[in-house]
Order: C-alpha cells, then structure tokens, then sequence
C-alpha cells in the first residue's frame, strides 16, 4: 500500500511532511529522490498558537501524501486540527519513534486517516519492522536485520519474550551484532494472512514498564491504566519513584472540575492496588519525556556505579 501511495506522488508535491514538536528546529525541505523527486516539508508544532494554526491550515491546502511523526506529536496534530476545525486528508499516516497505545490509535484514525503504517525503526538498525496491515504486529525486514531475543536467564533465542538483540547488515558505517538495543519485544515466525512469511515481532512494550515492584508485590501497570481511564487524562506519566512509591503527573482533559479532589481521588484508588500511601498525584501543564519519548509507565531507575 505504501508503495502504492508513493507510484502516485508527483514531483515537488509534498511527498511526505514530518511534524516534529521540537520548535527551535528550523522548517526546512528536502527533496525525496526515490520518491519521486517529491519534498519531505519538515513542520515543528509548539512555536507559537499562530504558526500551529499556519501548518494545519498549510497540511489541508497541501494535502500530503504521507503524513509522518511521532505518535504522541500527530495525536497533538490531531487536537490542534481539531481546535481549529480543520481538515487534514492525507493518504496514510506513518509514525515511527514511540509506542503507538490503541487510543492513539483511534484518535488518529478518526482525526485523520484509517490507513496508518506504524515502523519499529532504530538508530543502530534503521527499519527494523513496520506494522502488518492485519493488526499481527510488526513485520520484520530480515533482509536488513537478525532479531533474537535474551531471556532472564541469559538465554538467547530466534523466538520468545524478552530483550531484544539486534544485527544489522546494511550498515556500513558500523555493524551490530546482537545489539541491546534495550526494548522488550516478543519474535514468532508466523505465515501471515497478509502475505509476508518470517519473523514477526508480535508484542512490543518497548522500554514501557510492564508492571512495577514494590519488594515482594509485583502491580501489573494494566491494573492502574484501568483506574487512570476512569478520570478525565488527557495525558499521563506513572514513574516508580523508590522501592515503595511511585508518582503520578497527569494532564486533565477538562479544568472545570476541583482538580484536587481528582487528584485524591486517583491517588486513593491506585494506592487501593499498589499499596497503602505509596502513590504521590500532581496535576502538571507539562510532561517531561523520559529520553525525549512519550511514555506511560516508567519503572525504577537503578543507578549504575561508575
Ligand atoms: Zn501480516
């Protein structure tokens, strides 16, 4: 499909535009020889409420072929279209860099297009997998990459759940082999109904906690999504913060509510699950990154020496 999208792209139409929330970049061009001698428009929402209303404005008019960026970035494309009423029709929308959660998923589906492509892509191995168009999880391009994975017990295999380890072959400028490349995955060779035959990367979490630990107790972090998405959150992070608390940032969706007693009230049903007053809430305008990507849970950070 994408190379469908990619036959019809003219020359300097715009191919592809990537929105990035880093406003202190400079907007620029670049021409896409491979496709098409079309333009890859490089946009950066965050400026100023004038310029972000200037680039949904300029992506209707434009109507690009690909629209690509971060998960969290097109969703935030997604209010400010929305805010302004504008429509944005592109022919897919392509996100890389972050975990893509299944109510970013909805959201940028309804706001924009039901054709999105989502690539596990990686510094150190480029591409390495791109979503299939049957929802069976990322697809792996072997003929640039070996995936395995290492276990808990130091155990590497070509199938499983744990650590990913990645070799590349295409890069010239610096070979991996079995790379950590610090994102927990789980690889299964399956014959797809869509076609593609080989390893497949069927459960990503990524660098996302999967469950945090306080001493003996272990709290899957799907319990306290739950509880989260009883509330109106617009956007939060759980970070385990020491052995027996962890800390809650949110962004409400609506400020017409006593955000305080939201605040207690969230605090009192996750410490119903985790334990007894280990849970700190704070209502925040901004959420810090964790390594500049958008993220829900964060377990404990364990201080290397050195
Ligand atoms: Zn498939």
């Amino acid at each position: 499909m994408i190379a469908d999208v990619v036959c019809q792209i003219k020359p300097n139409a715009s191919g592809v535009c990537l929105i990035a929330d880093t406003p202190g970049m400079l907007r620029s061009s670049v021409v896409l020889i491979p496709w098409n001698g079309s333009l890859c428009r490089l946009l950066y929402l965050g400026r100023s409420e004038a310029e972000d209303f200037e680039i949904v404005r300029f992506l209707q008019k434009q109507k690009p072929a690909v629209l690509y960026g971060r998960p969290s970035v097109i969703t935030k494309l997604s209010e400010v279209a929305a805010e302004h009423h504008v429509d944005i029709d592109p022919d897919l929308v392509f996100l890389s860099g972050e975990n893509l959660f299944e109510d970013q998923r909805r959201r940028i589906e309804a706001s924009f297009s039901r054709r999105i492509f989502n690539a596990y892509m990686a510094t150190e191995g480029g591409m390495i997998g791109i979503t299939c168009p049957y929802q069976n999880g990322f697809h792996v391009q072997e003929d640039r990459v070996h995936l395995e994975v290492i276990n808990e017990r130091g155990e590497i295999s070509d199938e499983g759940t744990g650590h990913i380890l990645l070799t590349n072959h295409s890069n010239r400028c610096c070979s991996f082999i079995r790379y950590l490349i610090g994102d927990v995955g789980t690889l299964k060779t399956i014959d797809c109904a869509c076609g593609f035959q080989g390893k497949t990367i069927i459960d990503l979490p990524g660098k996302e906690a999967q469950s945090l630990h306080f001493g003996d107790r272990t709290v899957a972090t799907s319990l306290i999504e739950e509880v989260l998405k009883r509330f109106h959150i617009k956007q939060f992070l759980v970070t385990q913060t020491a052995l027996e608390s962890v800390t809650v940032e949110w962004i409400p969706t609506r400020y017409d509510l006593d955000l305080a007693v939201e605040s207690l009230r969230i605090e009192n049903q996750i410490n119903a699950i985790v334990g007894s007053q280990r849970c700190e809430v704070k209502v925040v305008d901004n959420i810090t990154r964790p390594a500049g990507k958008h993220r829900r849970f964060q377990g404990l950070q364990i201080p290397t020496r050195g």
